[in-house]
């Protein structure tokens, strides 16, 4: 697998303790389940397996939290990322009802696993959507009206663009929609505590292990460079590093870049003049923008959605225009950390989650396509439930919904996705 974008400039891993090390696989070992990925996908689902007795052995290439877990925006957020009411045709009535309230139970499990286990990662309450246009305005009283409707349990209010400096002290938006049932996180924080605890349960945690071949069969055979697992089942939970360790999924997700930078401490006064009731923020556009104040004071902003696999070349200069024209009052304030992560994008940007066709016993679950912190979570709850307690209902309802294979193989895939975003972003504009 790949190693690009390394750890290096995150303001996340500047900010935790460095981790010791875990010692990578040698050997042959066994167990009910193996799992590779250590991202909140892998984490989670070992974790909730070990709950349940199984013994679970987990694989991650890097360290626990390299990808994605470990750098993305922190935003915990409700839903599962869009209108699931488009996949009726698949799942039924019945089924979007269940959908609409995974995308609350979600955060819900983030939020207990949080709070029953003390786990420390500055996790704060309050998560504000912005129209950029009056259309998105309109959208955001429609969200209202059906969540309302749905009975979403926790707060929503929408702010009238003159009302919207009591949220955010920026002039660019039409209106926002404040939930207190959604919040933001230090996701490295999070994902290290959870893997703490997996172990403290019983799992088994290597890294510096990445897995170079699987041999299914009624037991699975997984390969790293040094050691084998055999298992009765397998969970893949590598987003948008799968590349191609298991063809039938190969072209079923598009691995996009997405950036953060975070400015240097600004004092509590000065950080929450500019969101002062300390939510998280995301825009509707298509290359959003979302952002958030630190526990430490300093802004954290990400955005940007590059299929095209090349980085920008120093990320800092890259979102600093796209954070200015936000909060004109920043202008030259420094900017101390620069990252990027990869993100797994699905056509219908639905999670994908199942069992591959030709091995029952292999599991996957990917393509969170940006709304991933919560999502993981839930996938993880409902993989064990289908691994350790054959309670596979809601893993086959997901599985229901067709995912499409991106066109243009292996070369063309990104360019032609990339062209398609170019297509959407000169859409809004008119
Ligand atoms: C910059 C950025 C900002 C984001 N912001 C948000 C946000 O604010 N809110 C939100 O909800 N979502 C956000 N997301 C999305 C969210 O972070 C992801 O959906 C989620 O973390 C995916 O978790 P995962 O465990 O499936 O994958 P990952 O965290 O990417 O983990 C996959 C792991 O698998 C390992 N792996 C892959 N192949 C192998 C192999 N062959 N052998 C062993 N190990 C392997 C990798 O090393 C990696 O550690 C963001 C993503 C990015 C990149």
């Amino acid at each position: 697998m790949s190693t690009a974008l390394p750890h290096t400039g995150s303001y996340y891993a500047a900010s935790v303790p460095p981790a010791t090390p875990r010692a990578p696989l040698h050997g042959q070992v066994h167990a009910d389940v193996c799992v590779i990925g250590g991202g909140f996908t892998g984490v989670n689902t070992a974790l909730e397996l070990a709950e349940r007795g199984l013994t679970v052995v987990l694989l991650e290439a890097q360290r626990i939290g390299w990808g994605a877990s470990g750098r993305n925006g922190g935003q915990l957020i409700r839903g599962l990322g869009h209108d699931v009411s488009r996949f009726a045709h698949w799942v039924g009535e019945e089924g979007v009802r269940f959908l609409h309230d995974a995308g609350s139970a979600s955060v819900d499990i983030v939020r207990q696993r949080v709070q029953r286990n003390g786990l420390e990662c500055d996790l704060r309450w309050g998560y504000c959507d912005l129209a950029n246009t009056q259309r998105h305005w309109q959208g955001l009283h429609e969200e209202l009206q059906e969540l309302q409707a749905q009975g979403y349990p926790h707060t929503l209010r929408l702010v009238e663009k003159q009302d919207l400096h009591q949220v955010v002290a920026s002039d660019v938006y039409a209106g926002g929609l404040i939930d207190m049932g959604s919040g933001h996180l230090h996701p490295l924080k999070l994902i290290q505590a959870e893997a703490a605890l997996a172990q403290a349960r019983g799992a088994v945690i290597y890294e510096a292990s990445s897995v170079r071949r699987i041999e299914k069969g009624p037991k699975v055979k997984v390969f790293t460079d040094h050691g084998q697992v055999t298992a009765t089942t397998l969970v893949l939970g590598c987003d948008a590093f799968l590349e191609d360790l298991e063809p039938a999924l190969e072209g079923k997700l598009l691995p996009a870049g997405s950036y953060v930078i975070a400015t240097e401490p600004l004092g509590e006064a000065r950080a929450r003049a500019l969101i002062p009731q300390n939510m998280a923020l995301c825009d509707q556009r298509v290359a959003l923008d979302y952002y958030r104040l630190t526990a430490d004071h300093r802004l954290l902003f990400g955005g940007a959605c590059h299929y095209s696999g090349r980085d920008p070349a120093n990320i800092a200069e890259y979102m600093r225009p796209k954070m200015e024209r936000v909060f004109p009052q920043l202008k030259g304030v420094g900017i101390e950390f620069q990252w990027g992560g990869m993100i797994g994008i699905s056509a219908n940007r639905f999670p994908q989650i199942g069992t591959l066709p030709s091995a029952p016993n292999v599991y996957y679950a990917q393509g969170y396509s940006g709304h991933g912190l919560n999502v993981t979570h839930f996938a993880a709850r409902i993989l064990a439930q289908a691994i350790a307690e054959r309670e596979s209902r809601a893993v086959d309802l997901f599985a229901r919904v067709p995912h499409r294979t991106f066109p243009g193989g292996k070369r063309l895939r990104s360019p032609l996705l990339a062209l398609g975003m170019l297509w959407y972003r000169c859409k809004e504009l008119i």
